[in-house]
């Protein structure tokens, strides 16, 4: 079901939450046992279940999203909850609070039944770098699915919940959904609050949603969206109102869409290039104008991005250090110097150790110009160009990814080429703007392919219509994956 007919189906007491989230458990056992989506997964979910069928007894009023099952990725913040972030660092950490994106989700009525596998604090683009082991894709447990949310996209691509919380830094919603076939949606930096999730690079994380229709997107957006004064990034007076104009267009009559040159040809899987013609034409059936357009530096998205995030991870890091609240490694008597060093050397992964060396290294005296600061000139380029093509267009068009899911351990001894393949949704992260990945079509091996849609700051709502509108004229949009 969708959040939509959950939530009638509960207010009209034909459905309690009890039997809704035992199903919802039991499922994501099953689904644990074969794809290993999850870190945790929350039995006590059916006490706040039983909680809201008294509420609904006692003819309480109820929220946007009474009764729906969500999954939330392991790096956001759950009161009492354990929340890892993917890291052997954090594997004792239970939040004593709840991240706002979390708070809000429950106080609309949504319950979390589990948290999602993932990419250690984000750092992968497979599930292969989490410490509690790969996750698997369901339309072929033989490839990856995706990351860093992997674990969330497999929640919602199986059918275990209608929607899942993710982050996305350089991709890691918009990537997992569409190696999953589910719609990814990372919003404008700041219009979701960051307070309670766990930092990997500050300038560029963002919460996102995945789910496998567009009114539910815009359900999760409207409950989790409004300024947050926890949060000095968050957005004031946004105003915007998804629910409303979801579904207030029928059609994409005088849109204009560019189809970025530099991404949409070599490099691409011949599949992949496929689906992108199938989708130009499928959008100027629906009264869109589709043209190429230049933005001569996305090129340099990638060099940039692996300066900024890494930079930004040397340093946000640096808290887990087995003095407060991290775990630690070692005794009292070594002294706090050894500790740290055990600590970190013995409970961050290979990854992450990577990252923090690049971080600090382009970071370091006599290597910042060089480095970082170059990487912020650029990102402001990569930005300018977006700000130019945005006054001729409304929407700008690329694949999600170069190619589909590949195989578990294809990519592991070639980083390079991992991080390359996040080529494409990296973009929307340094230039701080919304986008949306949709399942648009299949390979040849039935594996999903998603195209990607950015919008100008604060557009959010426009990317929602568009993916509504599309997924009104689709048959089989984000089917659910049997298992
Ligand atoms: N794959 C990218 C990285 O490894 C993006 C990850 C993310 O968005 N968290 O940094």
């Amino acid at each position: 079901m969708t959040a939509h007919e959950i939530v009638s189906k509960i207010k009209s007491k034909k459905l309690s939450a009890e039997e809704l989230i035992s199903q919802a458990l039991k499922k994501a056992k099953i689904v644990q046992e074969k794809y290993n989506a999850f870190i945790t997964i929350d039995d006590k979910a059916i006490n706040k279940a039983k909680e809201l069928d008294t509420k609904i007894s006692n003819g309480e009023e109820l929220g946007l999203l009474a009764g729906v099952p969500v999954v939330v990725k392991d790096n956001i913040c759950s009161k009492d909850l354990r929340t890892t972030a993917g890291s052997k660092i954090l594997e004792t950490f239970i939040p004593p609070y709840n991240a706002t994106v979390v708070e809000r989700l429950e106080a609309a009525g949504a319950i979390v039944i589990a948290k999602a596998n993932m990419d250690e604090f984000g750092m992968g683009s497979s599930n292969e770098n989490s410490a509690y082991g790969i996750a698997k894709n369901p339309w072929d447990s033989s490839r990856v699915p995706g990351g860093s949310s992997g674990g969330s996209a497999i929640a919602v691509a199986t059918g275990v919940v209608p929607f899942a919380l993710g982050t996305d830094t350089g991709g890691s919603v918009r990537q997992p959904a569409s190696f999953t076939g589910t719609i990814g949606f990372k919003p404008t930096y700041g219009q979701l609050s960051r307070f309670g999730v766990v930092a990997y690079a500050s300038s560029l994380d963002q919460v996102g949603v995945i789910a496998r229709s567009s009114q539910d997107l815009a359900l999760a957006m409207e409950a989790m969206s409004s300024h947050d004064k926890n949060d000095s990034t968050s957005i004031k007076n946004t105003n915007l109102e998804f629910l409303k104009s979801v579904a207030s267009k029928k059609d994409l009559t005088s849109i204009k869409i560019g189809l970025i040159k530099e991404l949409c040809n070599e490099g691409n899987s011949d599949d992949v290039l496929g689906i992108l013609q199938e989708t130009q034409k499928q959008l100027e059936g629906l009264g869109a104008s589709v043209e190429t357009v230049s933005l001569e530096n996305v090129r340099y998205g990638i060099a940039s991005y692996y300066l900024v995030a890494p930079a930004e991870a040397s340093s946000n890091l640096a808290r887990y250090d087995g003095m407060i609240y991290s775990n630690r490694v070692g005794e009292n008597s070594e002294g706090q110097i050894d500790i740290m060093m055990k600590t970190r050397g013995e409970l961050f992964g290979p990854e992450v150790r990577k990252r923090i060396l690049m971080g600090s290294y382009a970071l370091s005296a006599g290597y910042y110009d060089a480095f970082y600061g170059k990487a912020l000139k650029v990102r402001k380029l990569i930005a300018n160009d977006f700000a130019r093509a945005f006054e001729s267009y409304d929407f700008l068009m690329t694949p999600t990814t170069p190619s589909v899911a590949y195989k578990i351990g294809e990519k592991t001894d070639d980083p390079l080429a991992m991080y390359l393949d996040d080529i494409d949704t990296v973009l929307a992260n340094l230039v701080g703007i919304p986008a949306i990945s949709l399942p648009m079509g299949q390979s040849k091996d039935n594996l999903p392919i998603g195209i990607q849609f950015f919008a100008p700051a604060l557009k959010d709502e426009t990317l929602l219509q568009l993916s509504n509108i599309i997924e009104q004229n689709s048959t089989n949009f984000a089917p659910i994956v049997k298992i």
